[in-house]
């Protein structure tokens, strides 16, 4: 650039600044690197694994925050409004991102990372045939907590490689060097949970959580959902005390080892109920949010092996 600059004198000077300018609201890629928006505090820690240095990565929601439930602020508005990939979970886990996206006048659509995946249901059904009780009221309620089974978030992961590398082509090969170390470390996570799940007796792999979180992980992992004690997939709802009362005698039936209490979740319900069945209770495992930056679970693969880690001590 200096050699050219100096050969061409003034109006190679003017034509350069002209198209340096032209070019840089073109890709409008800023000091910060492409500006990546995600949801949830997990899928914006697979963005930062992926994205490496070259990328600013944000997530609307706080760590420890309830996805459910959140209620977003004119910040997250201006936020939305600059971003130039917007990652989703989909499938119903975020309620009040359209009218979000509306208000904030984004033209970028919205990439949803679970696009593809086979959707179970919510798996309270099981839990009120076992209790014998009426049918639940969202029976075909789609579980979008994809992210308890690791090959799902590879799936993530490879999705969030595209648009990056869509957005900004210029840096795919580092979003596909970066994403194909990433997945080496997942498959290892995932060899890992099964290990440690071999380690507890078939007859005790039994889960009760907060909502129903762990569908996915139970599915790959081997586990059965007995109950949630806020019914269904999203955190919303409150159980009646008929639903408590038939939970803690499915609990005590089936002859649960343990309650797991997730952190996004009042656990009030969680430890009463444990101490009516005389079970342990576990209160930190980590599913809808990350934990804060230098907590045992704020990152996605460290929030995996402490929740395993919880789990199995708790049922063997
Ligand atoms: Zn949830």
């Amino acid at each position: 650039m200096m050699r050219r600059l100096a050969a061409g004198g003034l109006l190679s000077l003017i034509v350069l600044l002209a198209a340096c300018q032209g070019q840089s609201s073109l890709s409008d890629r800023g000091a910060d690197g492409l500006r990546v928006v995600a949801t949830t505090t997990v899928i914006a820690d697979l963005a930062r694994n992926v994205g490496g240095t070259g990328v600013t990565v944000v997530s609307l929601l706080p760590a420890g925050a309830d996805p459910h439930t959140f209620e977003p602020s004119p910040q997250d508005s201006k936020t939305l409004a600059r971003a130039q990939v917007l990652l989703v979970n989909g499938q119903g886990l975020e309620e009040w991102l359209e009218p979000l996206i509306a208000g904030s006048g984004t033209k970028v659509k919205p990439v949803v990372v679970s696009e593809g995946l086979q959707v179970r249901r919510g798996s309270h059904d099981q839990h009120h045939r076992t209790a014998g009780a009426v049918p639940a009221q969202n029976e075909s309620e789609n579980d979008p907590h994809f992210w308890f089974d690791v090959k799902n978030v590879m799936h993530y992961v490879n999705g969030i490689r595209d648009a990056l590398a869509q957005a900004d082509p210029a840096n795919s090969a580092t979003y596909r060097q970066n994403a194909e170390q990433y997945l080496r470390q997942l498959a290892e996570l995932d060899r890992y949970i099964v290990e440690q799940v071999e380690t507890v007796p078939q007859a005790r792999r039994k889960l009760v959580t907060s909502h129903d979180t762990l569908g996915y992980f139970a599915d790959r992992y081997g586990f059965e959902i007995i109950g949630t004690i806020i019914p269904g997939v999203s955190a919303e709802a409150q159980p009646s005390a008929q639903q408590i009362g038939q939970l803690l005698q499915v609990i005590r039936e089936e002859q649960v080892p343990a309650i797991f209490a997730e952190s996004t979740v009042n656990p009030r319900l969680a430890e009463q109920l444990a101490r009516d069945a005389g079970v342990r209770v576990i209160t930190d495992l980590y599913t809808d949010s990350l934990n804060e930056p230098g907590k045992p679970a704020d990152t996605y693969l460290k929030m995996m092996r402490h929740n395993v880690d919880q789990i199995v001590a708790g049922l063997k």
